[in-house]
């Protein structure tokens, strides 16, 4: 039995998200190793969580000091060093309004429920807006706020406003996506969704798991401004495209916008699990006991996202994200040319979407052949997943410190498994196996 035969018959399937048969024994930088020895290019960096690659050396040292002699194993109840400076380093990076105190949990999901519970208890505004294909994670509080159709079955809560999230690929345009969006919500405050009611708006910079969806220019100084009018709190989730990644150190900075609210995940652990929450102080210190699991702020999670973050500043990661970003987006431009399948291929840094269709003209959703195009790119030793309303946007979220090299070699093994697809060499079957999502 291999190694992903034995993941399927030990490990429930409710957390499966697969698109090829993945299995891997180790790690290094940019490269998973499989069970023979195989390396695999990792262009998904398990969802970006792996910021800094595979076993980095200084998420390691960080992970071993804190292990070495443990303050405890939570910040509940008691204070310990890396929960502190990773607060302070937070604060120290986050600017303006948001800077006042730091929330530490575990997930995305946790910290944005907490976000949506604070805002209402706090503001004692009841209703709150996000956008229509937003994630903002997989717990109950924080699907009640998200607005992925992928999430079925999920109750929404009962104060939530979905609205349209600008799409320039596929609304007409920038201007005419950011108009019909920014009208839309407009009329909504000004009738049927009182503003004094509403607490807060979620939103992401770039819509990630919606299909990597770079909002128009401006779009988001405009409502930045409807916000402000109305005392409605701006939230930027970063879990996915925060620190450094878009060739920022905030994605919210390609916006021009400074949010109340902000929260990190993913990549701030460098792969282990801690999310955080910064945010205004009124807000931040609304109650104690107000949002906690046992765990959270625990100094093996916290060291390790101090050592990310020291890691960021001191070897430049968001200029080099920034560049090889470039780098790479060009390569998937030209790639664009060579390939009718390509739609449309978009981001910041290295942060992209690559988005398939079946007819350039009417843009139809290729969806199926984007489910091939992964799992042949997988046979090939390359891994990268999709997202989408659709289902039809290879997502490519790297390790910040990939190579130029690495890039190259990557679009190289793109080229190949988009070219197998669309000459039939990928057969149904085998992509059957896996649902994705
Ligand atoms: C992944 C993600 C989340 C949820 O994070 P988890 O670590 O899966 O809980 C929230 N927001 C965004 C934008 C994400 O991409």
């Amino acid at each position: 039995m291999n190694l992903y035969e034995r993941d399927q018959r030990a490990l429930s399937s409710m957390a499966s998200l697969r698109f090829f048969p993945q299995a891997a024994v180790g790690g290094e930088g940019a490269y998973l190793i499989d069970e023979h020895g195989g390396r695999l290019l990792d262009l998904s960096a398990s969802w970006g969580a792996a910021s800094l690659g595979h076993s980095h050396p200084a998420v390691r040292a960080a992970v071993d000091r804190a292990l070495a002699s443990q303050a405890g194993a939570s910040y509940l109840s008691g204070a310990n060093i890396p929960a502190i400076e990773l607060a302070e380093r937070l604060l120290s990076i986050v600017p303006g309004r948001a800077a006042g105190r730091v929330w530490l949990g575990h997930s995305g999901s946790d910290a944005n429920e907490t976000v949506a519970r604070a805002v209402v208890a706090a503001t004692g505004r009841p209703r709150i807006i996000a956008f229509q294909g937003a994630y903002h994670g997989g717990t109950v509080g924080s699907m009640a706020i998200s607005g992925h159709p992928a999430q079925t079955s999920v109750q929404r809560a009962p104060g939530l406003t979905l609205i349209p999230y600008p799409n320039a690929y596929r609304d007409g345009g920038e201007s005419h996506a950011a108009a019909a969006a920014l009208r839309h919500l407009e009329d909504l405050l000004a009738g049927p969704l009182p503003p004094g009611e509403v607490a807060a708006l979620f939103l992401e910079a770039i819509q990630s798991d919606g299909g990597m969806v770079v909002p128009p220019p401006e779009f988001f100084q405009r409502v930045e401004a409807l916000c402000r009018r109305h005392g409605i709190l701006i939230v930027a989730d970063e879990v996915k495209v925060g620190l450094g990644r878009t060739g920022r150190m905030h994605a919210f900075q390609h916006l021009g916008i400074e949010p109340d609210i902000v929260v990190f995940g993913k990549g701030l652990g460098g792969g282990l699990p801690v999310s955080a929450v910064v945010g205004p102080t009124p807000i931040m210190n609304y109650r104690a006991a107000f949002s906690f699991q046992t765990v959270h702020g625990n100094p093996v999670c916290a060291s390790a996202a101090v050592a990310v973050l020291d890691t960021i500043r001191e070897q430049g990661l968001v200029d080099h994200a920034a560049a090889v970003g470039k780098h790479l987006k060009n390569l998937l431009a030209d790639l664009k040319k060579r390939h009718s399948l390509i739609g449309d291929v978009r981001g910041e840094g290295l942060a992209i979407g690559v988005e398939l269709v079946s007819d350039q003209a009417t843009k139809t959703p290729a969806k199926h052949q984007t489910a091939k195009v992964a799992y042949r790119a997988f046979e090939l030793g390359l891994v990268l997943y999709y997202v989408g309303v659709n289902s039809n946007v290879l997502e490519l979220t790297p390790s910040l410190p990939l190579t130029h090299d690495e890039a190259t070699r990557a679009v190289e093994i793109l080229d190949q498994a988009l070219r197998d697809v669309t000459a039939g060499r990928v057969d149904d079957g085998s992509v059957a196996r896996f649902a994705g999502w």
